[in-house]
């Protein structure tokens, strides 16, 4: 079975791993293609023809991410409730010549979350980050409980968008967006980094580390490194943390059952990651 990946700079990443040998485990053999748009021998190409390709090549699928995850859409023939509701796409099925739409960001979330930090209350969640993950971690905060997700980003603007999308599926919960300037006025229960910020390139925390405590519980959607400053400085303030390595296996455990038709063993996959990461 042939599966590839579409985004930019996407040489390092994890995600072909985990679903070959999780395909090799299962007596299945996958090969998982890189379809780096900023490595192309010939240069640019546009998306469209790159979705044709690997339909054309016999693919069974694609995980798409940035910056593509929104562009996607428009050469798709279905989209999945979930997909719908996120507005973004990560996971594409070609089947009987139709090509479907899933989002797979936002179970790995939540399914990563249940599983490691299962008896957070969730009540008031703060979000930093509104972008390309962001969108799909504000949804399923919202899923997972939240009585309130309060979303703040430098981006005054994506922020607002943010919730105004998501006061349509929000049900009773309560949905807001604040200034950075203004995280010191409210009183959270759960933060949740979705910037870029904590990683290699990009050190040092979006959320001011002085506001830590230990009722507080934090997770970081960043996972290169595994233990960004945030998750650092919220372990040694006494807070339950939640690394970015569980939205990034899960959202590959769905995908792989998307592309498959098989279950895998989640596992599996989260020690192929591991063992990546290390
Ligand atoms: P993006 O660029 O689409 O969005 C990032 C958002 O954060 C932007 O809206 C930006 O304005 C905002 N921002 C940046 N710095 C900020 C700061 N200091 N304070 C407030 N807001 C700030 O990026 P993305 O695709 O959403 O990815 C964000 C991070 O999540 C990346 O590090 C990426 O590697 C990681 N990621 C992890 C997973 C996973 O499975 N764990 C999946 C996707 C992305």
């Amino acid at each position: 079975m042939l599966i590839g990946l579409v985004g930019r700079g996407i040489q390092q990443s994890r995600t072909p791993r985990m679903h070959m040998a999780e395909g090799a485990a299962q007596g299945h053999r996958i090969l998982y293609q890189i379809l780096d748009a900023d490595a192309f021998p010939r240069g640019e190409a546009p998306l469209e023809k790159i979705v044709d390709a690997a339909e054309l090549c016999g693919f069974a699928g694609l995980n798409v991410t940035f910056p593509y995850k929104i562009d996607v859409m428009a050469f798709l023939d279905e989209l999945s409730p979930n997909a719908r509701a996120i507005g973004a796409v990560n996971t594409v099925v070609f089947r009987n010549g139709r090509r479907i739409g899933h989002n797979t960001d936002k179970w790995g979330f939540e399914e990563g979350f249940r599983r490691n930090l299962p008896d957070a209350k969730m009540g008031h969640v703060l979000q930093i980050g509104a972008g390309g993950a962001g969108v799909a971690v504000a949804h399923a905060l919202l899923s997972l409980g939240a009585d309130r997700l309060t979303i703040t980003d430098t981006n005054t603007a994506r922020a607002a968008a943010l919730v105004t999308q998501l006061s349509q599926n929000a049900g009773a919960a309560q949905v807001d967006a604040i200034g950075l300037d203004q995280l010191p006025e409210i009183a959270p229960t759960g933060v949740v980094n979705a910037t870029p910020m904590g990683m290699a390139k990009l050190p040092g925390s979006a959320y001011p580390v002085e506001l830590l405590h230990p009722d507080l519980w934090v997770a970081d959607i960043v996972y290169f490194p595994l233990e960004t400053e945030l998750l650092a400085a919220a372990r040694a303030a006494g807070c339950r943390v939640l690394l970015g390595s569980g939205m990034a296996v899960y959202q590959a455990v769905r995908a792989y059952e998307l592309f498959t038709g098989r279950k895998p063993d989640p596992m599996r996959m989260k020690a192929t990651f591991d063992a990546f990461i290390s």
